[in-house]
């Protein structure tokens, strides 16, 4: 009979990943660069959850840069409810991500932390949970990822496509909030300046 081998995956809980990645360490007190993923870090392409399609945004690339030449760890925060929807799981959502990586990490942007929320409303069973502290506009993840990296939240800084990424960042007591894609073209110089500022 085949053993079973449990999936190697960072879950605290059935919806909640929490990776840190690579091995940049940082003094506690430094603000960090939260982002959002898809819309932000990604072409936003519904759900994503084939890493061969994966695209990535010009916009956001050189204030990554910024963050990590400056010494802000990187940390994503994405809402992922198609896991709670079904429309793919966990070792989807790990494939992207692998490969959203793996596209920065050749443009020289490194990331530190990536957490993922799965819990929706919309979901069965476990991952079934309306309003769940780390789904975004509530700030679970950039706290978790903040308790963890001991970072200075006053003095970091949230760039996302959608408004529950900027509330989000509002709630856990971020001062600069950005909204890219779409509907907030050309924040990307303007988050480099915050960086420098901040570091
Ligand atoms: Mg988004």
């Amino acid at each position: 009979m085949a053993e079973m081998v449990p999936p190697n995956h960072p879950l605290e809980g059935p919806g909640l990943w929490v990776e840190r990645v690579g091995m940049r360490r940082f003094p506690a007190g430094r603000p960090a660069l939260f982002l959002d993923r898809d819309g932000t870090v990604n072409v936003d392409t519904g759900y994503p959850s084939d890493p061969a399609a994966v695209v990535l945004r010009e916009e956001v690339l050189p204030a990554v840069r910024a963050a990590n030449r400056a010494g802000l760890p990187v940390v994503v925060v994405t809402n992922q409810s198609g896991i709670a929807r079904g429309l793919f799981g966990w070792d989807e959502f790990a494939a992207v991500n692998a490969r959203v990586l793996a596209l920065l990490a050749a443009r020289d942007c490194f990331v530190d932390m990536v957490l993922a929320c799965a819990y929706h409303e919309a979901g069965k069973g476990a991952l079934g949970i309306s309003d769940h502290p780390m789904r975004k506009p509530n700030p679970g993840m950039i706290l978790r990822a903040a308790e963890m990296l001991g970072t200075d939240l006053a003095r970091s800084i949230m760039a996302g496509d959608s408004a529950s990424d900027l509330e989000a960042g509002r709630r856990a007591g971020l001062s600069h909030l950005f909204l890219v894609g779409e509907a907030g073209t050309g924040q990307g110089a303007r988050i480099i300046e915050v960086v420098e500022a901040v570091a």
